[in-house]
Order: C-alpha cells, then sequence, then structure tokens
C-alpha cells in the first residue's frame, strides 16, 4: 500500500497539501507545487520547471501544470467539480491568508475545511528505508564531530567551530545542515539555542555543540557538550547531572512507556539538583523535518511505539556560570531502543 492509499485508509480521501515535507512523504516528489488527494486519483500541480522531476519522482499521481491561461485554483476547481466535491481539506497552518482569500473567491461553492494532523501522525512511525537514512545522517554527524575535535581548540571563535564543523558533515556526505549549527562556549552556555558568535573559546570553557547532518532528506539532532582545558568543580557538577539525567531517561525509552513519564524522569533529578534550570522539554520527534511528533514533553500522554524516533536532550543552563547539553536521538524498537549515535558520552576534554 503506498502512502496515500494508507492516508485513503485513515479517513482522508480529499485533501489539499501545500506543505513540500508532507508531499514529499506521500509521494516522494521534492519539487514546488501542491498535492490534491481525491478518492480515485492524486495530483500533482506544479509549473514547467519540475514536471519532468514530478513524473520521476512520483510515477503513480497525474500531474497537471499551471501556466498563464490556467493557475492552480482553478486547477482545483475543475477537479473537484468533475469528483462532485463541495468540501476541502486544506493545511491550515501552512496556507498563507491571502492563498485562503484567492482559494475562496476561486472556489465559491466549495468549503474549506482543516485537515486533521494525520499525515504528521503517520510520519511518527518510520519505516525501515526512512530508518536507514537516519542512521546514516547520524553516522555523518559523529564522524564529522570526531574531525571536529582534532582541529578545536582555545583560541578559536565560536563561529569558526561552528564552520569547521558544517564543513566535516558536508566532507561527509550531508546534503545539507537539518538546522542550524549551535555552538555555545563558556557563558553563552546558559543560552539554550545560543547563536555562534565571535567569542573566542577559552581554557575552562564547557563548549555545547547542538548539529545534524542530513541524508535521504531525513535529519540527524545530537549534542555534545566539551571541557577545553581544566573547567571548574562547579561546571563539571553540572556537566555530571546533565549526563546522569540523560542516561537514565533515555534508558527508559521503549515500546509502551509514556513520554511524559520519560520527561520527568530527567526532569526530577535535574530539579532537585538545578531548581528551574531545565526549562525545555527532554525531547522530541525527528524526521523529514527536525522537530516533528512525538515530543517528550511533560504534557504528552502519547504513548511509545516501535519505529518511533526520540531525542534524549536535558540541559542545565545557569546564567553568568555556563550550561551543558547532551542529546542523542535513539531510534524504538521492539523491546527498548537502538541508539546510533556513537560519540562517547564521557567528558571529552581538548
Ligand atoms: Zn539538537
Ligand atoms: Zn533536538
Amino acid at each position: 500500500m503506498n502512502r496515500i492509499e494508507a492516508l485513503r485508509s485513515r479517513g482522508i480521501s480529499c485533501a489539499l497539501y501545500d506543505d513540500p515535507i508532507n508531499i514529499r512523504y506521500l509521494t516522494g516528489y521534492t519539487g514546488e507545487g501542491s498535492l490534491l488527494v481525491l478518492p480515485d486519483r492524486a495530483v500533482i500541480i506544479t509549473d514547467f520547471r519540475y514536471v519532468e522531476q514530478a513524473q520521476r519522482q512520483s510515477p503513480f499521481c497525474d500531474l497537471e501544470r499551471v501556466g498563464a491561461d490556467r493557475g492552480a485554483n482553478a486547477i482545483i476547481a475543475e477537479a473537484l467539480e468533475s469528483a462532485g466535491i463541495h468540501d476541502l481539506p486544506i493545511e491550515e497552518n501552512i496556507v498563507t491568508v491571502s492563498r485562503l482569500r484567492a482559494m475562496e473567491k476561486a472556489l465559491p461553492g466549495v468549503h474549506l475545511t482543516a485537515l486533521p494532523e494525520t499525515v504528521l501522525e503517520m510520519r511518527t512511525v518510520k519505516d525501515e528505508g526512512e530508518l536507514d537514512c537516519i542512521r546514516k545522517a547520524l553516522a555523518i554527524s559523529c564522524q564529522a564531530f570526531d574531525d571536529l575535535l582534532g582541529v578545536i581548540h582555545a583560541g578559536m571563535t565560536e563561529k569558526r567551530a561552528c564552520a569547521e564543523l558544517n564543513h566535516f558533515m558536508n566532507l561527509r556526505g550531508s546534503e545539507g545542515n537539518a538546522f542550524d549549527t549551535i555552538v555555545a562556549s563558556g557563558v553563552n552556555g546558559s543560552l539554550p539555542h545560543a547563536v555562534p558568535s565571535d567569542k573566542v573559546i577559552e581554557k575552562g570553557d564547557l563548549v555545547t555543540f547542538d548539529f545534524g547532518a542530513k541524508f535521504g532528506g531525513y535529519c540527524a539532532d545530537m549534542t555534545r557538550t566539551i571541557a577545553v582545558g581544566e573547567i571548574s568543580s562547579e561546571l563539571h557538577a553540572i556537566y555530571d547531572a546533565v549526563l546522569e539525567a540523560q542516561l537514565t531517561s533515555e534508558a527508559a525509552v521503549k515500546p509502551g512507556a509514556v513520554c511524559r513519564d520519560i520527561d520527568k524522569i530527567a526532569r526530577d533529578q535535574l530539579e532537585a539538583k538545578y531548581p528551574g534550570a531545565f526549562g525545555h522539554s527532554l525531547g522530541h520527534g525527528v524526521g523529514l523535518f527536525i522537530h516533528e511528533l512525538p515530543r517528550l514533553s511533560f504534557r504528552s500522554e502519547t504513548i511509545l511505539q516501535k519505529g518511533h524516533v526520540v531525542t534524549v536532550e536535558p540541559g542545565v543552563y545557569v546564567p553568568g556560570v555556563g550550561g551543558c547539553r547532551i542529546e542523542d536521538t535513539v531510534i524504538v524498537t521492539e523491546d527498548g531502543f537502538e541508539n546510533p549515535v556513537t560519540t562517547p558520552k564521557q567528558l571529552i576534554v581538548v
């Protein structure tokens, strides 16, 4: 069963998709345009530049080409009319206000409704082909980090270290970064999403690297915090607390576990030692997009199942002192989890 058939079997037999990641997931097509799913066929609507690409990537879809005489909305209007459809679910969080207004005008007899998150839910459970891409993206990331350890030294700026890491990921075969690489040294470490700066990495700094390669469209996500020379006992204690929280919460990842219970393991430990210093969720799903479902948050009642891919990334952030985060991307297996991230988690000192 292809994924469009799987979508229909989940009750979505008519819908318009504009999110390029959802379109890629459903059809394999990676160009621009929209996907109109109808009860008996699926139509990719695109322009001249992508016609051949769409035919190659998605031979099982029909193709409609927009042109000067016929825009996407006219194509949608015709297709709905000939199928006798008057309700069209759309992606409310993707369609812009201007596009919505144009559609309302072009489709006067059609009721535009909100699509449920069916594709997002389908995307949470990865098949073997998807898992292999994620494993490969993580392997590239680990190799690149190893390359970085060979060149990083006190005196290098955060921006330079970031550029080196990105370059090594590209050399190792990444298709591009899964997200903007984070490098946070010394006091900048207290910013969970620090942007690499001109700050020079100094002896005595903890340096956090949060990064990921991409392979086959799939993202990797990992974080390691390293020490440059001798660090203070205060920073050592922070590192040890984060490492313990990471190891114990990750060990709880298995089918049947409830996401919020896993978050709670790390949260209770860190809250006892560093109240208020772990302010974000423990983790998130990873796939074609860097942040997917399920979320490992204190709110999420989602039950983990085989094929889910989640990050486990506790951190402690102390303003004026620094911070630490350690993150793996792990795959939920039949009876536990697989961790493709091979970079050690014991403190690395350079
Ligand atoms: Zn990350
Ligand atoms: Zn992450």
